[in-house]
């Protein structure tokens, strides 16, 4: 491709970015399509020679857009929403344009350090403590994966030599995002060592049963050596009470790993910087900028106050990528599991900048105060109830019918086209998940769908 060509195809790639995401509102949150449907449209073998970008661009609109679920669209209120914000989306252009790989220092030095400055950056107005470490991974799943390694070390250093005693257990609430047991799983804890701590009627691990939990444990011989604490967990959004957890941790000499990675965003908001006490005792927390600090896909931040410990876990550097000691270069692979390491940090640092703090509490904030008044008028609709409180932007709640009128309910909302909910189970029943997360999504958005879901309640509950 010559300069002149890329610059013409890049300027109508930058002209259909933002028709897209300017007229988001037309295209269906949910595509209308079937499994398969993709595969069996596109050719089984790669072409033989090179195609114009005309005609890939076209067909990028014509199948690839279509069977798209729109995360960008401001009524998808399903899982944890989150934004491909424009700056976002910028900062994500020059990364690709850079294709730096920031293993080490001296192979990235502008990468590894910004990414020391906006996680300095997220910690100050997160308002973690200054000793915290941040490096950026691509999931919490992974982030948590590498806390709880770097736990592993603290508890049993040789078992970076000899693998797993067998004797480790960890904790985390029956609330907690699967991804914490499957961490655990990868590392060769064993399902039968994660033991789920069963929660308060508010959704919130019972620290009485943690303790029980990790006495029964020592007395029968096992150590235990993690807790995970949730800010946010993800079927309602719950705040376990950290504080106390840590108290209990401490006790038995646990590694704290609490993971905020939805609800950890809300800190930085004046008003509700408490959700984050006790953090400062933990040893590591993450948070996803990519859920809710409107950072497109995908970066996840991982502080820890150990990262010595961290480094002890993963540290191996064979002869092709030594580079002279300097203490200010700091080498990220010997940090984590990663040899290549994409530059993430370029498009946090943009959306940063781009809002400012003020703008990204003032963008928040409004998600808040969305779930908050929707969460009013559900609460004061007879046919429908709230199923969990509503501390953040999400917002539980049920028609006051069977589980299945429920799921008929979901089905047709996500089936219009016009919105995306999801589900969960509590308390044994089935429950619908609004979560409120797009920097795109106002009022009427919110409107709109509680006109969908009381119609489409309606046209269910009229249904043979
Ligand atoms: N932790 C919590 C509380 C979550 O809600 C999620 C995902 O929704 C995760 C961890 C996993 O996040 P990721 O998709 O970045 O691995």
């Amino acid at each position: 491709m010559t300069t002149e060509e890329f610059r013409r195809h890049g300027h109508d790639t930058v002209d259909w970015i933002a028709d897209y995401l300017e007229n988001i509102r037309e295209y269906p949150v949910l595509p209308d399509t079937q499994p398969g449907a993709l595969v069996d449209r596109l050719p089984a073998e790669a072409p033989e020679r090179g195609e114009s970008m005309d005609v890939i661009l076209e067909d990028f609109e014509q199948s690839i857009v279509p069977g798209t679920t729109h995360w960008n669209h401001p009524r998808f209120f399903a899982y944890f929403a989150n934004s491909g914000s424009h700056p976002g989306i910028l900062g994500e252009m020059l990364t690709a344009a850079l294709n730096g790989n920031g293993m080490v220092w001296k192979s990235g030095p502008a990468a590894t350090e910004l990414e020391q400055v906006t996680l300095g950056w997220l910690r100050q107005w997160l308002g973690l403590p200054e000793e915290f470490f941040g490096i950026i991974h691509d999931t919490a799943s992974v982030a948590t994966m590498h806390a709880i390694a770097a736990a592993r070390e603290m508890a049993e250093p040789e078992s970076r030599r000899k693998g797993n005693s067998g004797r480790l257990v960890m904790y985390i609430s029956e609330h907690a995002n699967f991804s914490v047991e499957k961490a655990g799983m990868t590392l060769g804890l064993g399902q039968d060592n994660i033991r789920q701590i069963p929660c308060d009627e508010a959704f919130r691990m019972r620290v009485d049963l943690l303790r029980e939990a990790m006495d029964a444990d020592r007395r029968a011989g096992k150590k235990p050596f993690c807790v995970v604490p949730t800010v946010g967990t993800t079927s309602t959004s719950s705040i376990d009470p950290v504080p106390a957890i840590a108290d209990v941790a401490e006790a038995f000499g646990a590694w704290l790993h609490v993971d905020a990675a939805y609800g950890g965003a809300a800190a930085i908001l004046p008003e509700l910087s408490s959700i984050l006490a006790g953090a400062e005792r933990a040893h590591s927390l993450v948070v996803n900028p990519h859920k809710w600090l409107f950072t497109p896909m995908d970066l996840s931040a991982l502080y820890t106050r150990e990262p010595e410990i961290m480094r002890r876990a993963f540290s191996l550097v064979p002869e092709y990528v030594k580079t002279a000691e300097n203490p200010r270069a700091v080498n990220y692979m010997e940090y984590g599991v990663q040899l290549g390491r994409r530059f993430r940090a370029l498009k946090l640092w943009f959306v940063m900048r781009h809002y400012g703090r003020e703008g990204t509490c003032a963008i928040i904030r409004s998600h808040i105060e969305y779930a908050q008044k929707l969460a009013s008028l559900i609460r004061a609709h007879p046919d429908f109830e709230i199923a969990a409180p509503t501390p953040f932007s999400l917002v539980c709640f049920r028609y006051r019918g069977s589980d299945d009128d429920n799921r008929a309910l979901l089905e047709s909302i996500n089936a219009s086209g016009k919105a995306f909910l999801s589900h969960t189970v509590l308390n044994g029943r089935f429950v619908l998940r609004l979560a409120i997360g797009n920097i795109a999504t106002r009022w009427e958005d919110l409107e709109d769908v509680w006109a969908l879901v009381k119609q489409s309640a309606k046209k269910t509950a009229a249904a043979p």
